[in-house]
């Protein structure tokens, strides 16, 4: 499985958020957003790192938007939650097309459909090169996909949590609504919580600090970006103590 190609980080956890699935589309999943995924870490599975995987769901239910419209909270988040298992098993399809081994693990038992979420049998699915697809959040309401990556990250001792979004990086505003946003290359835990830029919500964002788990947020959607940070190349923003 591996190659001569050096590598940065031997095991990683990368976060998708949801909106990269639905490609152009407002809603839903687009294949072509699924397949381009898969290629990007097949790449640097090849080369021998080890990839756990989350992927939010906001291309399908945010729990806070469905309440917004006047469900339930907690049933909003549990919808939410059902959602990543619907992104976590279209996403190992698409694995299973490329030839790229995968098992789902969700956080709450879907029998028939998936694995339950076991800390050993992860471990040991990652070090035999399986991408580990762990659907469903934490499996309680009131927390986010982040906040599972960020956990799952620590539990399989992860070097690095990378988070795949649709922009490049960390900016001192919305760069799609502010044109001179500046611009984060490096940022400390520190300077994230005193300028109170958007990383992550600020559980999951205070469990990889509290456990020094670096960050980097970079665009998934950038040809190979996931292969040129593995290989160590500066690709996004990198969030460390
Ligand atoms: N969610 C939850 N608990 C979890 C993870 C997710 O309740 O542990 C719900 C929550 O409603 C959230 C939704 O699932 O809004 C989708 O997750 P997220 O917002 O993190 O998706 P992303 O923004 O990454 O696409």
């Amino acid at each position: 499985m591996s190659t001569n190609t050096k590598f940065i980080y031997p095991r990683i956890l990368l976060k998708i958020s949801g909106e990269v699935l639905q490609g152009v589309n407002k809603f839903g999943i687009d294949v072509n957003s699924l397949k381009k995924i898969a290629k990007e870490i097949k790449l640097v599975l090849n080369i021998g790192v080890q990839v756990g995987l989350v992927i939010g769901s906001g291309n399908l239910f945010r729990g806070s938007t469905l309440s917004n419209i006047g469900i339930n909270r907690i049933a909003s988040d549990h919808i939410g939650i059902l959602s990543t298992i619907i992104n976590s098993l279209a996403m190992h399809d698409i694995m299973q097309y490329y030839s790229i081994p995968s098992c789902v693990m969700s956080s709450i038992p879907i029998n028939g459909m998936c694995e339950t979420y076991n800390h050993r049998q992860a471990i040991k699915l990652l070090s035999n090169n399986y991408v580990v697809i762990f659907a469903a959040g934490i499996g309680n309401p009131l927390f986010t996909t982040d906040s599972a990556a960020c956990l799952r990250g620590i539990e399989i001792q992860a070097d690095i949590i990378l988070k795949g979004t649709k922009v490049d990086g960390v900016y001192s505003k919305d760069p799609n609504k502010y044109a001179h946003a500046t611009f984060y290359k490096k940022l400390t835990y520190e300077d994230v919580l005193k300028k109170e830029l958007k990383v992550m919500d600020l559980s999951a964002f205070a469990l990889a600090r509290d456990h020094n788990l670096p960050i980097r947020v970079f665009n998934i959607n950038k040809f190979q970006s996931l292969y040129h940070i593995i290989t160590g190349h500066d690709e996004g923003t990198i969030i460390t103590t």
